[in-house]
């Protein structure tokens, strides 16, 4: 599958980050001797373990909910943390940013599903973030974009109208927050299940494990 879902991210100008977690590294070896430099985990402890045995041109994403005590662990190499939801963790990551003497990229996490259990946050939580990250120096963090997560559903509408929605939240900050701000450029949407429906949606980073690896 990998082959295929490859060449239509390509196609569609989208990145498509493989998530391996749970994965060995032999499996996320495979891939990286196919070309694959972008690979997603969700759990830090996981995430500092693969990183420490695989090559060091590897770009590590970490795409799960983020605890502030653990920034720490992964502010030396992390390329990207998709899941940004609070001034407190935005805080922190820029403190031990300027400590490893990085920027480091982020997505602000939106909750758009119908389920409670999901993380995120809504768009005046977001505006107050900004608002603030705008007052203060936090000069070490890059806001890179949006990220979210459908609800887990058959109902392709459902799933398209929430994808939708990320990409308006998407639009109306790059137009008031981020006009002339290119590092403002990422929706990260779609898995397995419903990426061909956030591409559609304009998603420009698609998060793909179990098509990729396999059932978990
Ligand atoms: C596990 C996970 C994915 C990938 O899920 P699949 O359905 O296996 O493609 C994407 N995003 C996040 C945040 C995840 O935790």
């Amino acid at each position: 599958m990998y082959n295929e879902i490859l060449s239509f991210t390509q196609t569609q100008h989208v990145l498509l980050l493989a998530v391996s977690k749970t994965k060995p590294v032999s499996e996320i070896l495979k891939l990286y001797d196919k070309g694959q430099r972008d690979f997603g985990e969700n759990k830090v402890q996981e995430l500092i373990e693969k990183q420490a045995l695989l090559p060091s041109d590897i770009n590590w994403h970490l795409i799960g909910h983020l605890q502030k005590n653990k920034v720490k662990y992964i502010a030396p190499f992390v390329h990207m943390i998709h899941a940004v939801e609070s001034i407190g963790l935005l805080v922190t990551i820029n403190e031990h940013a300027i400590k490893n003497n990085r920027k480091i990229p982020v997505l602000l996490q939106f909750h758009i599903a119908k389920e409670d259990t999901k993380f995120g946050m809504t768009y005046d939580e977001a505006v107050a973030l900004i608002n603030y990250m705008s007052s203060n120096t936090l000069e070490n963090v890059i806001i890179s974009g949006v990220m979210g997560m459908a609800t887990f559903s058959d109902d392709v509408n459902v799933v398209r109208e929430e994808f939708k929605l990320l990409k308006k939240y998407y639009d109306q900050l790059k137009e008031t927050y981020f006009k002339s701000n290119f590092n403002f450029k990422h929706i990260s949407m779609g898995m397995s299940g419903d990426y061909k429906i956030a591409i559609e949606e304009g998603s420009t980073i698609v998060r793909i494990g179990s098509a990729i690896f396999g059932n978990r």
